[in-house]
């Protein structure tokens, strides 16, 4: 029989991007996955973040002008929610909410905030960052067609422990993006229906700063 399975869009790119073996841990093994200090200072700087947004003076935008590419836009921090729909034996429904969308010039920024604790700048974001933001690109195409561009850029900001950022990286959503995250989709989808086999991230400084701490395949 069908499941539904309902995916956040960040533990998906989690899977994908850091050890495809939490996919097994997740939901086969139902492992718990502990909350890293790390991810504990993004939702505070997250949350900061949002409510200075909220001080920003906004009128809804029209029907006429969402329509019309040349009309800037600024949506209110964590307003847009994606839900990508797939069908691959089973039923697979990928959920997120937006950091921030803005339209300046007929492009679509799909703006996403890091938070480093070590204030390392990347020199470019890890794999994760990029499956999670393409497939916020393709929500945001698929949930909202009445807001038209001429383009969309993904950008992914990188910010320190006190939420300054320290670099910006904008990708634009091309056929290659999409490309690359359909194989994303059919390789998360393949290994949930047991027709892949998970690939090991091989890498024991992730094994060691991973929240699966009863991981059974963890690397000393
Ligand atoms: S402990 Fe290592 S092998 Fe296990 S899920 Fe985490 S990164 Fe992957």
């Amino acid at each position: 029989m069908q499941e539904k399975v309902t995916v956040p869009v960040s533990r998906f790119a989690a899977f994908m991007g850091y050890c495809q073996i939490g996919i097994i841990n997740h939901y086969e093994l139902k492992l718990e996955k502990v909350i890293s200090p790390a991810i504990k200072l993004g939702k505070k700087i997250h949350s900061e973040l949002e409510e200075e947004d909220k001080l920003i003076p906004r009128k809804k935008a029209t029907k006429e002008e969402l329509s019309d590419p040349l009309f800037d836009l600024d949506m209110p921090r964590e307003s847009l929610m994606i839900h990508i729909r797939r069908e691959n034996k089973n039923i697979f429904g990928y959920l997120g909410r937006l950091d921030k969308v803005i339209r300046e010039k007929g492009t679509i920024y799909i703006i996403d905030d890091k938070i480093t604790k070590n204030g390392r700048v990347w020199h470019k974001p890890f794999l994760d960052k990029r499956v999670q933001l393409a497939a916020y690109c393709e929500g945001f195409v698929t949930r909202y067609p009445e807001i038209v561009f001429n383009e969309i850029i993904y950008l992914v900001v990188q910010r320190d422990q006190n939420g300054t950022v320290l670099k910006e990286f904008p990708q634009v959503y091309d056929q290659e993006q999409k490309d690359f995250l359909l194989e994303n989709f059919e390789t998360f989808e393949g290994i949930y229906n047991g027709d892949i086999d998970p690939v090991h991230c091989g890498n024991p400084n992730k094994c060691r700063a991973c929240g699966y701490k009863d991981c059974q395949h963890k690397l000393e």
